[in-house]
């Protein structure tokens, strides 16, 4: 359907107003609105309202299927995904999660075994439509060691088709060990990565933090963290993470995950969280999928009450930047997944209400995590923008989202890319013994 090389249009495509900024068109109430995508030289030159069937020569009738522009997914563990076949979850708990991990890195994360993951999750994400991801990297010693080299050839092997960026994954206590974490920021910094830290609420987090601020300011860098992914109401490091962020004048971006907590805690509790992290501009990204696999477990026989998912709503009511992305894949922490983001936007629009009106929650899977991401040619269908986008079969939400759409079309450059998931037996030999 899409030529293969030159320039062409397509006419008939329903394209999103959330996504679509500099479109002028009536948009139907789902948001939606018929238009005329010119692509040419690997860019959109042209977007123009087109409201009746074409009937021009030389411009391909999409006839109101949706176009997208490829996703973003700003909160990965792709140096974890896949490993679960040598190292499933023993009983769907969170700490059941982080014992499995923690024994299968010591023993098998070789170089090898972490790159061949790795590429095997972005084959993935690529052929589903994504075109940046951001990974979290465990950087407990020794594997900051093994796993930092490892992105950064991962990264150059996927340039102009995936962009990759990653953030250190420690848990907050490993920052007591100055000259070891001062390293590490050190180490980060040189592969333009950005610091990331697990909080938790233990007795010295306040001055734990201002250490990771402290190495943020000193070498630049953005900041990356997981809070507070757990049911206890105690668990109020987001607040603390702003509030640090506010007292330490932190300038840079700032992106917290999770975040499960606060939607257990009282509403005043809520209120000045909110207020803070809106006064620090921090931007928070939910992971639906598993919070729902891990929160409310029970394993005592009685089904879980809470879908696990933090305060969207309320945080993008008052202007904080929100986003929802895959988070694990395939491993202790998630027993599932594909790094597919039409899957994790379906998901979303199920467990956290992104309906009724839909209104622009679409931004949270493409254009707000571009921007937490700080790449410029992302996340939005924009004129003289990278011809980068999705075609699928959905005309409408009800549509788009009640198939797996795996035979939408991926546009990269304005070509067509060939839609190859790796085989999952690709992976067999590393999952022996
Ligand atoms: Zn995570």
């Amino acid at each position: 359907m899409i030529p293969a090389s030159g320039s062409y249009r397509l006419a008939n495509a329903h394209v999103h107003r959330s996504l679509t900024p500099e479109l002028a068109a009536s948009f139907d109430a789902e948001g939606f609105a018929l238009a005329e995508l010119t692509v040419a030289g690997g860019k959109i030159v042209s977007i123009v309202a087109h409201a009746k069937p074409n009937a021009e020569a030389n411009a391909i009738d999409l006839a109101g299927r949706i176009v997208l522009p490829c996703f973003v997914d700003c909160h990965t563990h792709i140096d974890k995904g896949h490993i679960w076949p040598r190292k499933p979850n023993p009983d769907g708990t969170f700490m059941g999660a982080l014992n499995a991990t923690g024994a299968d890195r010591a023993a098998r994360w070789s170089a090898e075994d972490v790159a061949r993951r790795m590429d095997f999750s972005l084959r993935s994400a690529y052929a589903h439509g994504t075109k940046a991801v951001r990974t979290h990297l465990d950087s407990v010693p020794p594997q900051e060691e093994i796993s930092w080299p490892v992105f950064e050839a991962m990264r150059k092997k996927w340039r102009g088709r995936i962009d990759l960026q990653a953030a250190c994954l420690l848990g907050i206590e490993g920052v007591r060990d100055k000259t070891w974490f001062e390293r590490l920021a050190k180490r980060v910094a040189a592969a333009k990565g950005v610091l990331g830290v697990v909080t938790y609420m233990v007795p010295d987090l306040e001055e734990l933090l201002d250490k990771v601020f402290a190495e943020a300011i000193k070498h630049g860098l953005d900041l990356d963290f997981h809070a507070d992914e757990t049911d206890d109401v105690a668990a109020i490091s987001l607040k603390k993470i702003a509030e640090a962020s506010l007292w330490n004048g932190f300038e840079g971006n700032i992106l917290v995950g999770h975040c499960c907590s606060l939607a257990r805690q009282p509403d005043l509790e809520v209120l000045d969280t909110l207020d803070k992290v809106a006064k620090a501009r921090l931007a928070v990204v939910s992971l639906p999928m598993c919070n729902l696999y891990l929160q409310d477990r029970r394993n005592n026989g009685t089904t879980p009450r809470w879908r696990g998912v933090t305060l969207l709503h309320e945080m993008k009511a008052r202007g904080i930047k929100v986003a929802v992305a895959s988070d694990n894949t395939r491993d202790p922490f998630y027993a599932y997944g594909d790094l597919d983001m039409l899957e994790v936007y379906r998901m979303a629009t199920r467990i956290l209400h992104f309906d009724h009106p839909v209104g622009d929650w679409p931004r949270a899977v493409a254009a707000t995590p571009a921007e937490v991401m700080r790449l410029e040619d992302a996340g939005m269908l924009a004129v003289g923008g990278s011809a980068d986008f999705i075609v699928f079969k959905g005309r409408s939400w009800t549509e788009l989202l009640s198939r797996p759409e795996s035979d939408r079309i991926v546009v990269r450059e304005g070509r067509a890319i060939e839609r190859q998931l790796p085989d999952y037996s690709e992976l067999d030999e590393l999952m022996v013994g």
